[in-house]
């Protein structure tokens, strides 16, 4: 019995010691994947290209004079994407965009394999064409919704639900034409000139900053309003 007991207790340590290897690797996967993403805005560079892009008929969200651009590479599809939009967006909004600071600038990245990333990206454009600032109301409509299929139908639907002035039998044309696969590959062009690689990618005046980190976004905007940030 007692022997059998004991056989249990090494079992179980056996087990427990597994358990621990993989925790610790999977944290020394997590501290690598978070350093990496880390190392990248902790070297504070402005991206080289940056000062060439133009950001003209880019939606801008915030004062178009704001001393502080963001720039967010964007997927409607990517989790991460939303959870930017959900938990960061509205901090930047009642700390720096509201206050006239900062304004943040949307570029459509699509990376999500299918048809849905891409069309969401265009029936954004093309609702952007028609209303520059109901825009707004779209794209944060595809977040809530990103769990739905983005087909066209659904995307001229929920372009009807949220902006009742919109022309949607102009959306569904041009959804139906691709009028605004141009715009989004046009974006995507910007994006890999200034090496964005996934989404969301979050830039301050050209310098890259981890999305996740609040206080690092907060402490990068600060340190380029100098001190007016401490207004
Ligand atoms: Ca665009």
């Amino acid at each position: 019995m007692a022997q059998k007991r004991k056989k249990n207790n090494q079992g179980n340590l056996i087990m427990i010691t597994g358990v621990i290897a993989v925790l610790v690797l999977i944290g020394i996967g997590l501290y690598s994947a978070f350093s990496s993403i880390g190392g990248g805005s902790s070297n504070n560079e402005t991206k080289a290209a940056y000062s060439e892009i133009s950001f003209e008929n880019q939606p801008v969200y915030g004062k178009e004079d704001a001393p502080v651009t963001i720039v967010e590479f964007v997927d409607f599809k990517c989790p991460s994407c939303k959870e930017f939009h959900k938990g960061i967006f509205p901090q930047l909004k009642k700390d720096f965009i509201d206050k006239g600071k900062a304004k943040l600038i949307l570029v459509n990245f699509p990376v999500i394999e299918g048809e849905d990333s891409p069309r969401a990206a265009m029936a954004g454009e093309a609702v952007f064409n028609q209303n520059k600032e109901a825009v707004w109301k779209y794209y944060e409509a595809l977040f809530d919704n990103q769990d739905k299929e983005f087909t066209s139908e659904f995307s001229v639907e929920l372009a009807k639900k949220e902006l009742p002035d919109i022309d949607a039998k102009k959306l569904e044309q041009e959804l139906k034409e691709n009028t605004y696969a141009s715009a989004v590959s046009d974006d995507q062009i910007i994006g890999r000139k200034l090496e964005v690689q996934s989404t969301p990618t979050i830039l301050i005046n050209g310098k890259e900053v981890a999305f996740f980190n609040y206080p690092a976004i907060k402490a990068a905007i600060e340190e380029e309003l100098g001190s007016e940030g401490d207004e």
